[in-house]
């Protein structure tokens, strides 16, 4: 695993270079390179571990919840785990706010707004998500990849399986023996993760163009700021103070997914490589890591949320909009709303950001100003969102630990 992050990380080097260089070659040129080889690459990675991500989070959720002695402890896993959740995105978004607010990276004049224009897509309703949680038909559910409801069908297998116990167990064993091939496969994919970094971030780096980059450096350092507070000081604090555990040790074992996490700005589709890291290296419990972190990938964004607060603000100071305080918490509401409503693909952050905008009355439009850099802030805050899934995992895990008398020092 050390080998393959230090591969990553070249890779990453690498194709940041290759991405810088691309932007003084003739268009016609990145184009070809950009059609023919990075985004197919990209691709095919991206393909084949998102290929993964359905029979991985249905197998190991069904294996975690037949594997929890009591049923008390399903409630409270789940409900330390949604708390966790919900405070951290609404301490992430007074982040990007208060930051957003002093450094002040949309100041008037920067932008010549008259030519601005975006088509927002249509922002899917919270409401509808969350009555739709539970499917009506289990099959679809798992070939549409909704997370939730899969969340939900296979939370009740693996209840039905423990209670069955002896009656089922020839089910039981079927479920473990997929999940060791899950794993092998994984195993294997990562091998393709050097190769499929390079080619995202050189395209993404080539995509973004040198002088887009230049013109929106402070929008772009204020959300990287952000990133990195959160994850130094809410996560840190969170692992040492809930946790009893070193953030350092957590950082470095977890730090091979993260990697993953930004190469392809998607948490589910990490999820694979989040949750095996979580298990083999922070020895958080099956039952745990695979509850936790498939939630975590789709409701819970924090690396999203800062986005979000400080694309607002951008916006608003762009187009000299002052918002006062009530505004200020609507968007802390709407924005822990449209962050748990973002799914952990590419770019959905984006779209979820027009349902904020909307509520607080700023243009929509805005949102194009914002479109050249997202791609590789998409990477940035990713990394950040699977890295709350895990620190929850691992805090809850530790408390669940502690509670039965398991826990080892971490
Ligand atoms: N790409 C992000 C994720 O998968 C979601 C987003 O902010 O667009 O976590």
């Amino acid at each position: 695993m050390e080998n393959l992050t230090r591969k990553i990380l070249i890779a990453l080097v690498l194709g940041v270079i290759a991405g810088l260089l691309l932007n003084f070659v003739s268009d016609t040129v990145f184009v070809f390179l950009d059609t023919y080889i990075l985004t197919p690459v990209g691709q095919l990675f991206l393909n084949l571990i998102k290929m993964l991500v359905v029979p991985i989070v249905f197998i190991s959720i069904a294996l975690g919840a037949a594997g929890l002695k009591d049923p008390a402890q399903m409630g409270r896993i789940g409900g330390k785990t949604i708390g966790f959740y919900i405070v951290t995105t609404v301490i992430a978004l007074v982040i990007g706010l208060s930051l957003a607010f002093f450094i002040r990276p949309g100041h008037e004049g920067i932008f010549d707004t008259t030519n601005a224009e975006f088509n927002a897509e249509e922002a899917p309703p919270i409401m509808e998500t969350l009555m739709n949680i539970i499917p009506d038909n289990p099959v679809s559910a798992l070939a549409n990849a909704d997370m939730l409801q899969i969340i939900v069908v296979a939370l009740l297998f693996g209840i039905a399986l423990a209670k069955l116990g002896e009656k089922t167990a020839g089910l039981h064993k079927l479920l473990e023996q997929g999940n060791d091939v899950m794993m092998f496969l994984v195993n294997f994919v990562m091998y393709t993760a050097p190769y499929g970094a390079f080619a995202l971030i050189a395209s993404a780096v080539g995509d973004a163009g040198v002088q887009g980059l230049g013109q929106m450096l402070m929008y772009m350092l204020t959300i990287i700021a952000g990133l990195l507070l959160h994850a130094a000081l809410t996560y840190s604090l969170a692992i040492k103070l809930l946790g009893r555990a070193s953030p350092y040790h957590f950082f470095k074992n977890f730090f091979p997914a993260i990697t993953v996490g930004f190469s392809t700005s998607s948490s589910s589709g990490t999820l694979p490589i989040s949750m095996r890291t979580a298990q083999e290296r922070l020895g958080v419990s099956k039952s745990v890591s695979s509850f936790v972190q498939p939630l975590g990938a789709t409701i819970n964004m924090d690396g999203t949320a800062i986005m979000q607060a400080v694309a607002t603000m951008f916006i608003a100071q762009v187009y000299g909009v002052e918002l006062g305080f009530s505004q200020l918490v609507m968007v802390v509401l709407t924005a822990t709303l449209a962050s748990i409503g973002t799914a952990g693909v590419p770019g959905v952050g984006l779209i979820m950001l027009t349902m904020v905008l909307q509520q607080v009355g700023l243009p929509v439009e805005g949102i194009a100003l914002i479109l050249g850099v997202d791609r590789i802030l998409d990477m940035l805050r990713t990394a950040l969102n699977i890295t709350g899934d895990a620190a929850c995992a691992y805090i809850v895990d530790r408390s669940e630990k502690k509670k039965s008398g398991t826990l080892e020092k971490g």
